[in-house]
């Protein structure tokens, strides 16, 4: 494989290496090679399955003083961090998120004009217009205009060439190895940047932070985040970030592929009705609060049930009240006829939606509001929406918990330098993205802010990995 003054890529010494090509590792690459930086991108994945789970992504939550072409209203610095303050209870490194946050604005200005297209502020369930921009055409399209900016400052890839090991001695790399067609070659770099994503993919690593669940999950997006790069980097002594079990985990539809199923798999129906385990019981409040605030714990509430199965179940008013998901509802005209296509009891599911619907409060409910129509003397309670599970036909759909993307990373100061465990910089070596969002997010999750992280941490990688060299 040749760059474009036909030299052979593995055999040039580079300026930078970046592993990875998803959002972070592009918005670094673009960074160094616009500083003049000779920069090559290694990438696992085949060309048409680049981009990690960068492709699968919709939008990116960023700070805006007034309405935009692209976002309503305004959404402040502070408006921002205390929403990140609430769903990190402050398990967060404030620097860096406040980093974060601060940079998110430029980040957007930068990437529009480096191409990438939103589309115009939405309005719909989700109320993320005054918060999100949305890409035109999703991650994907995001993902594209990217790589051939990269391509137009000089930027080389590499796809299908997995990175296996980094050649770190007292925090500096000279080399990393890489096996592309089924050969390994070692390959120099003056800098690099790892960008290569999370640990979801690889199952095995999730069983140490979950124990068996782990084994039914389903992966959301590409399963060539397998960890490779964060195992070699936690090896060389760097310092660990976040926890073996956070991560941001959904409830999808059990009949989604093991990955790479992306959003489409979703179900947002759990405010709409009762959720079941498989020995038929509710065993949490379904109508806590507006859907897109509470859907990232769903995965967890299901991954600790027995077997990590849940059923959702509405009936035929309470299925045309959200988005429908890719696979089409079981249905049946009895709640115990839904229960045996299910697979649960029919007689305890039964039981348990009568009383529900005994529960229930009179009237109408108002799914735009939180409603307050809360069940009464039931355990769980359903505190909004409730109403009763009463005209057939009726609907269920199986849950299994859908990991997005792992937190646990290694520890960067606000250079994206990767620390290592004595506390000091690597010399020569940089993280961004996913491998490191454990810094800012060390437990919930805000839509959007995965995307920010990356982009804002990618351009600082970059523009310092070319500092470093004096470009
Ligand atoms: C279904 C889904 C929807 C999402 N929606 C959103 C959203 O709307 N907004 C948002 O902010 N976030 C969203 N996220 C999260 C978001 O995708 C991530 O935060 C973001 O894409 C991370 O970017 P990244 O560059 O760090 O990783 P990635 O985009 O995953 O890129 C990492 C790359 O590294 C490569 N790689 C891994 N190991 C190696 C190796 N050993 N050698 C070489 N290459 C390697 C992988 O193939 C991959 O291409 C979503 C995630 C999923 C799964």
């Amino acid at each position: 494989m040749l760059d474009s003054n036909s030299q052979p890529l593995f055999e040039k010494s580079w300026d930078i290496v970046i592993i990875g090509g998803g959002n972070a590792g592009l918005c670094a690459a673009i960074t160094a090679a616009e500083r003049g930086c000779s920069v090559l991108v290694i990438e696992t994945a085949p060309r048409e399955f680049r981009g990690g789970n960068t492709r699968h992504t919709r939008n990116l939550r960023s700070v805006h003083d007034e309405p935009t072409d692209v976002m309503t209203d305004r959404y402040t610095f502070e408006e921002y961090w205390d929403d990140l303050m609430r769903v990190t209870k402050g398990v967060t490194n404030e620097p860096l998120a406040k980093l974060t946050l601060e940079s998110s604005q430029a980040l957007m200005e930068w990437l529009i004009e480096r191409g990438v297209r939103f589309q115009k502020a939405l309005s719909g369930t989700l109320n993320l217009n005054h918060t999100n921009a949305f890409f035109l055409g999703g991650g994907r399209a995001m993902l594209n205009s990217l790589c051939r900016f990269a391509e137009s400052v000089g930027v080389n890839f590499v796809y299908e060439a997995e990175v296996t090991d980094i050649l770190l001695e007292n925090g500096f790399c000279e080399s990393v190895d890489v096996t592309w067609e089924g050969q390994s070659y070692r390959v120099r770099c003056k800098q690099l940047i790892t960008a290569s994503g999370g640990f979801e993919a690889d199952l095995d690593w999730l069983a140490e932070g979950w124990g068996d669940a782990a084994k039914n999950f389903l992966v959301r997006g590409t399963p060539y985040n397998k960890g490779k790069v964060l195992r070699v980097l936690l090896d060389c002594g760097a310092q660990p970030v976040g926890s073996l079990d956070q991560c941001h985990a959904v409830a999808i539809d059990a009949r989604a592929p093991k990955y790479d199923g992306g959003i489409a798999s979703r179900v947002d129906g759990v405010p709409f009705g009762v959720v079941l385990n498989k020995s038929a019981k509710r065993f949490y409040d379904e109508g806590e609060d507006f859907w897109p605030k509470r859907y990232a714990i769903w995965g967890r509430l299901v991954a600790s049930q027995p077997d990590q199965i849940a059923y959702a179940i509405v009936d035929s008013e309470g299925v045309e009240r959200f988005m429908p998901s890719v696979f089409a509802p079981i249905a049946d005209d009895t709640i115990e006829g839904l229960a045996s296509k299910l697979s649960i009891d029919p007689v305890a599911a039964k039981n348990t939606v009568d009383a529900f619907n005994a529960a229930c409060p009179d009237g109408p409910i108002d799914q735009m509001s939180l409603d307050g129509k809360a069940t009464k003397g039931l355990t769980p309670e359903k505190s909004n929406w409730s109403a009763p599970i009463s005209k057939p036909p009726f609907f269920g759909y199986p849950l299994r918990p859908g990991i997005t993307f792992t937190y646990m990373g290694v520890a960067v100061n606000d250079r994206a330098q990767v620390l290592m465990k004595d506390g000091k910089p690597a010399a020569n070596l940089f993280a961004a993205g996913e491998i490191m969002a454990g810094n800012v997010l060390g437990q919930g999750y805000l839509g959007g802010i995965g995307m920010t992280i990356g982009g804002v941490f990618g351009r600082i990688a970059g523009a310092e990995a070319a500092r470093v060299l004096n470009r």
